[in-house]
């Protein structure tokens, strides 16, 4: 069982100067309890802690790892760029052209694309765009789904589909609140039923194409092409945030795994490759009222830097060299193969959810397709899960309502060590 002594001691001073000890809420293990783990340094698939413990990692810093830490590729790129380059110009640079080139050519709906510094800022443009674009003020978001902390994406649903939202967080204003409306994820009459009260008022629609931020709940076959249609019928501008998915579950993202088209598309996580980068872009009709060429105003003194877009180029480089995906798949089948016989010989029914890489073990034998049945899952049992797989060396996200990433650097040996470690945490969570 790993010490946590130092981490704990740092823990501790930690929170005499950061709210809660970290810059990132989930980051506190709030919803699993203990201590958290002070990483020291990364490697490939696995973690050092401060207290010289090693873990296998399937956080891959939420999402952007899907090489795995320090690729030698990335890390080669950044020290050119550290030395031959500089990190920050605040002027054009070539490597924007380039990297904004690059994913018009992969990702289906770009025609033109902005850099922004993350998934947050990528979202709140997009909609604000979408604003601009229709005259309109009110979206409609998905329970469960996450968007990044900006006001307009901080509503709860209220009680149901027709009950306008009330903030989910002290500081948004109720304005706000009352222009974002909640649908439910995988009930495209629950959408119908929004627009249809909201008659041309709706600036638009927002989504995860794989909802990643309640566990990993797949689209149902059919919705994404509803909403689509809806879209197009109504005049809303379709956004896809695909932060998450977008290069993961596809290198063209979901909408090429799906064959959904949106009209604007959010990024971040992979496309930095680790370092601080999202971008927003779509239909150029659109994209043409970003500022300076249009009136929607948007910013960003450190955006399109070289050192962050050259970690992000590599890393995009490197899964068109490498295509990955096939390999990616292969061991996820193994993954959840391998969880799927213990849990058989355990005669325990929870439920796997998984699209490529991205997988979510919930406790539950419900079926997950949505916010309030991810919500049936224990999180007590969850809690044991994890800090069991945590004392046998696998880092997981520390709640239950996040995704676990496999890299292409975690070796058949590796997951054969996880379905080990997962039949003894499942056992460890009890009946
Ligand atoms: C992580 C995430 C965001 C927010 O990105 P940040 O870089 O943390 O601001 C937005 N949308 C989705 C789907 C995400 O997973």
């Amino acid at each position: 069982m790993p010490q946590l002594t130092k981490s704990a001691e740092l823990f501790e001073k930690a929170k005499k100067f950061i709210p809660g000890g970290v810059n990132s809420p989930v980051r506190a293990f709030k919803s699993v309890g203990g201590t958290p783990v002070y990483m020291a340094k990364g490697s490939g698939a696995y973690l050092t802690d401060v207290d010289g413990n090693t873990y296998l990692d399937y956080v891959g810093s939420w999402g952007p790892f899907i090489l795995g830490s320090m690729h030698p590729r990335i890390t080669a790129a950044l020290e050119y760029t550290l030395k031959n380059i500089g990190t920050s110009f605040g002027t054009p640079i070539e490597m924007e052209i380039e990297i904004a080139e690059l994913l018009c050519k992969i990702v289906p709906s770009l025609e033109m694309v902005r850099m922004v510094n993350s998934g947050t800022e990528a979202t709140m443009s997009a909609v604000r765009l979408a604003r601009g674009y229709t005259g309109r003020d009110k979206i409609i978001k998905f329970e469960g789904c996450y968007h990044g902390h900006g006001d307009s994406f901080l509503i709860k649903a209220g009680s149901g589909a027709l009950t306008l939202g009330a903030p989910d967080s002290p500081g948004v204003t109720k304005g706000t609140a009352m222009d974002t409306l909640n649908a439910t994820y995988n009930d495209i009459d629950s959408v119908k039923l929004l627009v249809n009260e909201n008659k041309g008022q709706i600036a638009a629609i927002i989504i995860e194409p794989v909802a990643g931020n309640t566990g990993v709940i797949p689209a149902k076959p059919g919705f994404l092409a509803a909403l689509r249609e809806l879209c197009d019928q109504e005049g809303i501008v379709l956004i896809f945030d695909e932060v998450m998915c977008g290069f993961r579950v596809a290198l063209g993202g979901a909408q090429s795994l799906y064959g959904v088209t949106p009209d604007l598309t959010t990024m971040g996580k992979i496309i930095g490759g680790g370092l601080p980068v999202g971008a927003f872009g779509g239909k150029r009709e659109i994209m043409e009222r970003v500022a300076p060429l249009g009136d929607v105003y948007q910013a960003g003194t450190l955006s399109g830097n070289p050192l962050a877009l050259t970690a992000g180029l590599e890393t995009l480089k490197i899964l068109i060299d490498e295509n990955p995906y096939p390999e990616l798949e292969r061991k996820a089948v193994i993954l959840e193969t391998g969880f799927s016989d213990n849990l058989k010989k355990l005669g325990l029914n929870y439920v796997q959810n998984r699209v490529g890489s991205m997988s979510c073990l919930f406790f539950t034998d419900t079926p997950v397709v949505n916010y309030s049945t991810a919500v049936t899952a224990d999180t007590k049992k969850h809690g044991k899960y994890f800090h069991s797989m945590l004392d046998q060396g696998i880092y997981l996200a520390p709640s239950q309502f996040e995704a676990m990433f496999i890299s292409f650097m975690h070796t058949d040996e590796d997951l054969e060590k996880t379905i080990k470690a997962n039949y003894n945490a499942l056992v460890a969570s009890g009946k």
